[in-house]
Protein backbone atom coordinates (compact mmCIF):
# COMPACT_ATOMS: atom_id res chain seq x y z
CA UNK A 1 0.00 0.00 0.00
CA UNK A 2 1.19 3.56 -1.20
CA UNK A 3 1.81 5.53 1.99
CA UNK A 4 0.90 9.00 0.61
CA UNK A 5 -2.41 7.67 -0.60
CA UNK A 6 -5.08 10.35 0.78
CA UNK A 7 -7.90 7.68 2.01
CA UNK A 8 -10.01 11.11 2.32
CA UNK A 9 -11.97 11.60 -0.72
CA UNK A 10 -12.95 15.06 -1.01
CA UNK A 11 -16.75 15.23 -2.04
CA UNK A 12 -17.27 16.04 -5.23
CA UNK A 13 -18.47 20.18 -4.97
CA UNK A 14 -22.49 19.51 -5.76
CA UNK A 15 -23.60 22.28 -8.35
CA UNK A 16 -24.56 24.63 -5.33
CA UNK A 17 -28.02 24.96 -4.18
CA UNK A 18 -29.32 21.34 -3.61
CA UNK A 19 -26.51 20.73 -1.38
CA UNK A 20 -27.67 23.80 0.58
CA UNK A 21 -29.01 22.29 4.08
CA UNK A 22 -26.81 19.04 3.60
CA UNK A 23 -23.75 21.04 4.89
CA UNK A 24 -21.53 19.63 7.18
CA UNK A 25 -19.20 22.47 9.22
CA UNK A 26 -16.22 20.66 9.90
CA UNK A 27 -14.86 20.91 13.14
CA UNK A 28 -11.51 22.56 13.46
CA UNK A 29 -10.41 22.39 16.73
CA UNK A 30 -5.98 23.97 16.61
CA UNK A 31 -4.28 22.56 19.75
CA UNK A 32 -3.79 25.17 21.97
CA UNK A 33 -1.43 25.25 25.35
CA UNK A 34 -3.55 25.89 28.19
CA UNK A 35 -2.61 29.15 29.52
CA UNK A 36 -1.84 29.41 33.48
CA UNK A 37 -4.26 30.70 35.60
CA UNK A 38 -2.05 31.94 37.96
CA UNK A 39 -0.18 35.27 35.43
CA UNK A 40 -0.90 36.62 32.46
CA UNK A 41 0.62 35.66 29.23
CA UNK A 42 3.73 37.83 29.32
CA UNK A 43 4.08 36.82 33.43
CA UNK A 44 4.24 40.14 34.46
CA UNK A 45 0.69 40.30 36.18
CA UNK A 46 -0.10 37.84 38.79
CA UNK A 47 -3.85 36.78 39.59
CA UNK A 48 -5.42 35.66 42.19
CA UNK A 49 -8.83 34.08 43.25
CA UNK A 50 -11.60 35.16 45.66
CA UNK A 51 -14.50 32.88 46.08
CA UNK A 52 -16.60 35.89 47.55
CA UNK A 53 -15.94 37.98 44.47
CA UNK A 54 -18.82 37.43 41.02
CA UNK A 55 -19.07 40.59 39.35
CA UNK A 56 -15.68 42.55 40.44
CA UNK A 57 -12.41 42.67 40.34
CA UNK A 58 -9.76 44.51 41.62
CA UNK A 59 -5.63 44.90 41.52
CA UNK A 60 -3.01 46.23 43.88
CA UNK A 61 0.04 47.79 42.23
CA UNK A 62 4.02 47.28 42.85
CA UNK A 63 3.38 43.74 43.44
CA UNK A 64 6.36 42.50 41.31
CA UNK A 65 8.86 45.15 40.12
CA UNK A 66 6.23 47.23 39.59
CA UNK A 67 3.26 45.21 37.94
CA UNK A 68 -0.14 44.40 39.26
CA UNK A 69 -1.53 42.01 40.87
CA UNK A 70 -5.27 41.04 40.06
CA UNK A 71 -8.06 39.90 42.04
CA UNK A 72 -10.72 37.90 40.28
CA UNK A 73 -14.16 35.87 41.15
CA UNK A 74 -12.89 31.95 41.87
CA UNK A 75 -14.77 30.86 38.62
CA UNK A 76 -12.32 32.90 36.32
CA UNK A 77 -9.94 30.35 36.71
CA UNK A 78 -11.45 27.96 34.68
CA UNK A 79 -9.37 27.68 30.92
CA UNK A 80 -11.99 29.23 28.95
CA UNK A 81 -11.55 32.89 30.58
CA UNK A 82 -8.21 33.44 29.49
CA UNK A 83 -8.91 35.65 27.18
CA UNK A 84 -10.90 37.73 29.90
CA UNK A 85 -7.71 36.87 32.39
CA UNK A 86 -5.52 38.62 29.70
CA UNK A 87 -7.97 41.66 29.51
CA UNK A 88 -7.84 41.96 32.86
CA UNK A 89 -3.89 42.13 33.27
CA UNK A 90 -4.09 44.93 30.12
CA UNK A 91 -6.66 46.58 32.60
CA UNK A 92 -4.93 46.71 35.80
CA UNK A 93 -1.67 47.75 34.10
CA UNK A 94 -3.39 50.84 33.25
CA UNK A 95 -5.44 51.12 36.32
CA UNK A 96 -2.61 51.38 38.86
CA UNK A 97 -1.38 54.40 36.58
CA UNK A 98 -1.64 58.02 36.87
CA UNK A 99 -5.50 59.07 36.03
CA UNK A 100 -4.97 61.19 33.25
CA UNK A 101 -8.23 61.83 30.75
CA UNK A 102 -6.13 59.36 28.35
CA UNK A 103 -5.43 56.85 30.84
CA UNK A 104 -8.93 56.87 32.38
CA UNK A 105 -10.87 56.35 29.03
CA UNK A 106 -8.66 53.57 28.23
CA UNK A 107 -9.41 51.78 31.35
CA UNK A 108 -12.46 52.33 30.72
CA UNK A 109 -12.56 51.08 27.75
CA UNK A 110 -11.04 48.04 28.73
CA UNK A 111 -13.50 47.26 31.96
CA UNK A 112 -16.04 47.18 29.25
CA UNK A 113 -14.16 44.64 26.84
CA UNK A 114 -13.78 42.51 30.22
CA UNK A 115 -17.47 42.08 30.85
CA UNK A 116 -18.03 42.15 27.20
CA UNK A 117 -16.19 38.59 26.83
CA UNK A 118 -16.95 37.52 30.12
CA UNK A 119 -20.77 37.83 28.93
CA UNK A 120 -19.42 35.57 25.60
CA UNK A 121 -17.81 33.07 27.38
CA UNK A 122 -20.82 32.72 29.78
CA UNK A 123 -23.30 32.88 26.37
CA UNK A 124 -20.80 30.68 24.61
CA UNK A 125 -21.07 27.89 27.48
CA UNK A 126 -24.95 28.14 27.42
CA UNK A 127 -25.11 29.84 30.65
CA UNK A 128 -27.00 33.14 31.84
CA UNK A 129 -24.71 36.50 31.04
CA UNK A 130 -24.16 38.41 34.60
CA UNK A 131 -26.45 41.20 34.20
CA UNK A 132 -24.77 43.85 31.45
CA UNK A 133 -26.21 47.13 31.91
CA UNK A 134 -25.23 49.55 28.98
CA UNK A 135 -23.10 46.51 27.12
CA UNK A 136 -23.30 44.90 24.21
CA UNK A 137 -25.36 41.90 24.60
CA UNK A 138 -23.37 38.78 24.21
CA UNK A 139 -23.25 36.90 20.64
CA UNK A 140 -25.81 33.77 20.72
CA UNK A 141 -26.24 32.11 17.16
CA UNK A 142 -27.78 28.79 19.05
CA UNK A 143 -31.59 29.20 19.19
CA UNK A 144 -34.34 27.24 20.28
CA UNK A 145 -34.96 25.65 17.05
CA UNK A 146 -32.62 26.77 14.86
CA UNK A 147 -28.31 27.37 14.98
CA UNK A 148 -27.67 29.89 12.80
CA UNK A 149 -23.99 29.14 12.65
CA UNK A 150 -24.92 26.37 10.60
CA UNK A 151 -27.16 28.35 8.87
CA UNK A 152 -24.27 31.14 7.97
CA UNK A 153 -22.22 28.39 6.90
CA UNK A 154 -23.90 26.78 4.62
CA UNK A 155 -24.73 30.28 2.72
CA UNK A 156 -21.33 31.59 2.77
CA UNK A 157 -20.28 28.06 1.38
CA UNK A 158 -22.77 27.70 -1.51
CA UNK A 159 -23.39 31.59 -2.48
CA UNK A 160 -20.08 33.00 -1.41
CA UNK A 161 -17.70 30.45 -1.61
CA UNK A 162 -16.99 30.51 1.87
CA UNK A 163 -15.43 33.81 1.70
CA UNK A 164 -17.36 35.65 4.14
CA UNK A 165 -16.18 36.71 7.38
CA UNK A 166 -19.16 37.52 9.79
CA UNK A 167 -20.97 36.70 12.93
CA UNK A 168 -23.63 35.81 13.29
CA UNK A 169 -26.85 36.24 16.48
CA UNK A 170 -30.26 36.20 17.45
CA UNK A 171 -31.65 39.65 17.69
CA UNK A 172 -32.05 40.47 21.24
CA UNK A 173 -34.94 43.18 20.62
CA UNK A 174 -38.53 41.29 21.23
CA UNK A 175 -40.19 41.61 17.55
CA UNK A 176 -37.16 43.09 16.50
CA UNK A 177 -36.19 42.92 12.55
CA UNK A 178 -33.29 41.52 10.81
CA UNK A 179 -30.49 43.52 10.25
CA UNK A 180 -26.25 43.95 9.69
CA UNK A 181 -23.94 46.00 11.59
CA UNK A 182 -20.14 46.35 12.99
CA UNK A 183 -19.14 45.09 15.91
CA UNK A 184 -15.81 45.42 17.95
CA UNK A 185 -14.07 42.46 19.24
CA UNK A 186 -13.70 43.11 22.73
CA UNK A 187 -10.65 40.20 22.87
CA UNK A 188 -8.93 41.56 19.79
CA UNK A 189 -10.18 44.98 19.70
CA UNK A 190 -10.72 44.41 15.72
CA UNK A 191 -14.18 45.38 13.53
CA UNK A 192 -16.34 42.50 12.11
CA UNK A 193 -19.08 42.15 10.43
CA UNK A 194 -22.17 41.04 12.54
CA UNK A 195 -25.66 39.86 11.09
CA UNK A 196 -28.71 39.65 13.73
CA UNK A 197 -31.44 37.65 13.06
CA UNK A 198 -34.94 38.50 14.00
CA UNK A 199 -36.31 36.18 16.80
CA UNK A 200 -39.41 35.03 15.08
CA UNK A 201 -37.72 33.12 12.32
CA UNK A 202 -36.72 31.00 15.71
CA UNK A 203 -39.79 29.10 15.52
CA UNK A 204 -41.02 25.67 15.46
CA UNK A 205 -42.84 26.94 12.05
CA UNK A 206 -40.09 28.39 10.73
CA UNK A 207 -38.57 26.06 7.73
CA UNK A 208 -35.11 26.35 7.20
CA UNK A 209 -35.23 27.81 3.77
CA UNK A 210 -36.87 30.76 5.38
CA UNK A 211 -33.99 31.33 8.05
CA UNK A 212 -31.34 30.70 5.26
CA UNK A 213 -33.43 33.54 3.02
CA UNK A 214 -32.90 36.09 5.15
CA UNK A 215 -29.73 35.36 6.55
CA UNK A 216 -28.97 35.02 2.78
CA UNK A 217 -30.32 38.46 2.40
CA UNK A 218 -28.27 40.18 5.41
CA UNK A 219 -25.06 38.81 4.09
CA UNK A 220 -25.49 40.54 0.83
CA UNK A 221 -25.43 43.51 3.00
CA UNK A 222 -21.94 42.82 3.85
CA UNK A 223 -20.80 42.10 0.27
CA UNK A 224 -23.09 44.74 -2.19
CA UNK A 225 -22.20 48.33 -0.40
CA UNK A 226 -25.15 51.13 -0.38
CA UNK A 227 -25.68 53.22 -3.12
CA UNK A 228 -26.16 56.69 -3.44
CA UNK A 229 -28.97 58.32 -6.04
CA UNK A 230 -29.46 62.01 -6.08
CA UNK A 231 -28.01 62.10 -2.44
CA UNK A 232 -30.60 59.54 -1.39
CA UNK A 233 -29.03 56.00 0.81
CA UNK A 234 -30.27 53.13 -1.60
CA UNK A 235 -30.17 49.90 0.67
CA UNK A 236 -31.80 47.24 -1.74
CA UNK A 237 -30.95 48.57 -5.28
CA UNK A 238 -31.37 46.86 -8.64
CA UNK A 239 -28.76 44.87 -8.01
CA UNK A 240 -28.78 43.73 -4.57
CA UNK A 241 -32.77 42.84 -6.05
CA UNK A 242 -31.26 40.81 -8.84
CA UNK A 243 -29.20 39.08 -6.55
CA UNK A 244 -31.46 38.37 -3.75
CA UNK A 245 -33.43 36.25 -6.51
CA UNK A 246 -30.52 34.01 -6.93
CA UNK A 247 -31.41 32.24 -3.71
CA UNK A 248 -32.99 28.96 -4.70
CA UNK A 249 -35.69 28.98 -2.11
CA UNK A 250 -36.37 32.89 -2.77
CA UNK A 251 -40.63 32.88 -3.74
CA UNK A 252 -40.87 30.54 -0.58
CA UNK A 253 -39.04 32.55 1.84
CA UNK A 254 -40.82 35.40 0.81
CA UNK A 255 -43.98 33.87 1.09
CA UNK A 256 -43.12 33.08 4.82
CA UNK A 257 -41.86 36.28 5.44
CA UNK A 258 -44.87 38.10 4.88
CA UNK A 259 -47.45 35.73 5.74
CA UNK A 260 -46.03 33.68 9.41
CA UNK A 261 -43.29 36.55 10.34
CA UNK A 262 -45.54 38.77 11.57
CA UNK A 263 -48.08 36.54 13.03
CA UNK A 264 -44.78 35.25 15.08
CA UNK A 265 -43.64 38.52 15.96
CA UNK A 266 -47.18 39.22 17.21
CA UNK A 267 -47.09 36.20 19.35
CA UNK A 268 -43.83 36.92 21.16
CA UNK A 269 -45.48 40.16 22.10
CA UNK A 270 -47.51 38.62 24.09
CA UNK A 271 -45.10 36.26 25.28
CA UNK A 272 -46.23 33.34 23.60
CA UNK A 273 -44.33 30.09 22.57
CA UNK A 274 -43.92 30.30 18.87
ZN1 LIG B 1 -32.00 44.50 3.77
Amino acid sequence: MNLFDVNEVQPIPPDGQMDLFGFIQKENVPEVKMPSPDCSANGLVHFKYSPLMKKSIRCKGGVLFGHPEVLLPAYMKAPEFANARELAAEWAEHAIRRKTQKNKAIVKDLVNRFWQTVDQIFTDKGETPLASKGRLPPIRPRGVHHNLTDVLAAINDTYFGGTLTCRITWSNRVGGLSFHSIRKDPVTGENFHLISISRGYDAANCPLYAVAGVVYHECLHIVIPVEVHDGRRVVHGREFRQRERRYIYYDEWIKWHKEVLPRNIRAMRHHKDI
